[in-house]
């Protein structure tokens, strides 16, 4: 990733660093020199050359890091609001998915690798388990590569079991080209593991140990994978502290325990758990037992794609839980257990920890890759005061708010615009996916998908009834 040649100056912001303490400084310069971190403090020198960025009334936070978004389905952004998991799975992985070209992908990729550098995410995971052939990894790489922004492959194939690609010598070749020495920022495997007592994922653990690769899974989805899956890794000794367990919501304390244990980390979509049906967001669980929590969004087809949605949904939902967990003992909670620092603190260093990215992002401290976010927006009523920072940035900043951001010391957004992106393209390359899916499914199939029936209810008649109407006399009795 090339910086700018220009040392960058961001002049009198609100720091939030992230560093080991969580300093906090109310008013200080963050200067960039090449693609690091130079110094953080109060009125530093600036060097010739410099670009200054006035900061004043905004808050200076690390990138953001989402640890499991799959990119290729930001292509059909929206079209499954209403979907279960269900529906979801009927639709990608059993019926459509197969649709998706290698420029399909591309074309989801680019726009959500746009997206999530527009909204502060310096850092994403692509969890691309659509990647039926060779030539759709390569689309999928090359559109990552497009966008000035640090992504992470996680590699997989919803339409073969992980032990058939995992073991092709089209992955091995793929690894090769495009990963050793390439300009991805990381690597991982990305397959479930099913519960299937003869464990056939054991192939493509192997293959990942071999590679040294991390492995990303979804674990604990009500209905598709449970403690079994736990189990068998565990007793194989595949449960590693580079494992990212997605959802991890439907498990028991068993499962939790052997995550614990191993030294693993949970990425939780809150926003995704809430309404497709995983289980319950987790993070009151991972608390008691001391788990690492990484935040994701999981997929644009449902919902945002910014870690702002996935902070304060966290938030909301960690705190309901606590409260109705309390009631249900006619209890009350005085005092909330999760702060809003927590979820910054997760949204940021909590998935640089979770990619073994620990010592280059995650937070604001000399040395470190200068992936910087600025919130400010002179515009909005609701950049001020700034009272609480942690709690501004969960619960009232927003994605029109991210003023600037750098990747690596570059640029890549500035005063609200985004720098060296061509969303008309971005846009065409998108259009002409809808087009494709919609065309080859059919207007009525295409409509049938995005809008599920809604199942026959028994519409209870309501028993709080102090009038009833007389038909004959066409009058309200009392
Ligand atoms: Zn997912």
């Amino acid at each position: 990733m090339s910086a700018t040649d220009r040392p960058v100056l961001l002049r009198n912001g609100l720091v939030l660093t992230m560093d080991d303490a969580h300093t906090v400084l109310p008013r200080a310069d963050v200067l960039v020199i090449g693609d690091r971190i130079a110094e953080v403090g109060a009125d530093l020198p600036a060097p010739e050359g410099a670009l200054e960025i006035d900061a004043t009334g905004g808050i200076v936070m690390p990138g953001m890091v989402d640890t499991h978004r799959h990119m290729w389905q930001t292509a059909m952004r929206g079209y499954g609001a209403d979907w279960t998991l269900t529906q979801y799975f009927v639709w990608y992985y059993l019926e459509s998915g197969k649709l998706f070209r290698p420029e399909d992908v591309y074309a989801g990729n680019l726009l959500a690798a746009i997206e999530a550098v527009d909204a502060g995410v310096t850092t994403t995971v692509d969890w691309s388990h659509g990647l039926q052939t060779p030539d759709h990894a390569d689309a999928a790489v090359d559109a990552l590569e497009a966008v000035p922004g640090r992504f992470v492959l996680a590699y997989g194939n919803i339409q073969q079991g992980p032990w058939e690609w995992a073991t092709s010598p089209e992955f091995r070749d793929f690894h090769r080209r495009r990963v050793d020495g390439g300009r991805l920022a990381g690597f991982q495997m990305a397959f479930d593991v099913t519960g299937d007592p003869t464990f056939p994922e054991k192939a493509a653990f192997e293959v990942a140990r071999d590679l040294g690769v991390a492995v990303t899974t979804h674990a604990g989805v009500w209905g598709a994978t449970n403690d079994d899956g736990i189990r068998l890794m565990h007793e194989h000794g595949f449960m590693t502290p580079s494992t990212v367990y997605v959802h991890a919501a439907t498990l028991t304390h068993d499962s939790y325990n052997r995550i614990a244990a191993t030294g693993g980390s949970v990425s939780v979509s809150t926003e995704s758990e809430q309404s497709a049906g995983q289980g319950y967001p987790p993070t009151w669980q991972l608390r008691h037992h001391d788990i690492p929590v990484s935040l994701s969004m999981d997929t644009s087809v449902w919902w945002s794609g910014d870690l702002f949605s996935a902070m304060r949904t966290t938030l909301g939902a960690d705190r309901s839980r606590e409260h109705l967990e309390a009631h249900a003992k006619q209890d009350t909670i005085t005092h909330c257990h999760l702060r809003a620092e927590q979820v910054v603190e997760w949204a940021t260093r909590g998935g640089a920890r979770a990619l073994g990215m620990d010592s280059s992002i995650g937070a604001l401290t000399p040395g470190r890759q200068a992936d910087i976010v600025l919130l400010k927006n002179d515009a909005s009523p609701v950049m001020f005061p700034i009272l609480h920072p942690y709690g501004h940035v969960a619960f009232q900043a927003q994605r029109g708010d991210v003023h600037t951001v750098l990747v690596g010391g570059r640029v890549v957004k500035r005063d609200g615009r985004l720098v060296g992106v061509d969303l008309a393209a971005a846009r065409a390359r998108v259009e002409a996916t809808v087009a494709h899916l919609r065309d080859t499914l059919g207007e009525e199939a295409w409509q049938r998908g995005m809008n599920p029936d809604i199942p026959e209810t028994k519409i209870l008649e309501n028993p709080y009834q102090y009038t009833e109407w007389d038909a004959g006399s066409a009058q309200w009795k009392h």
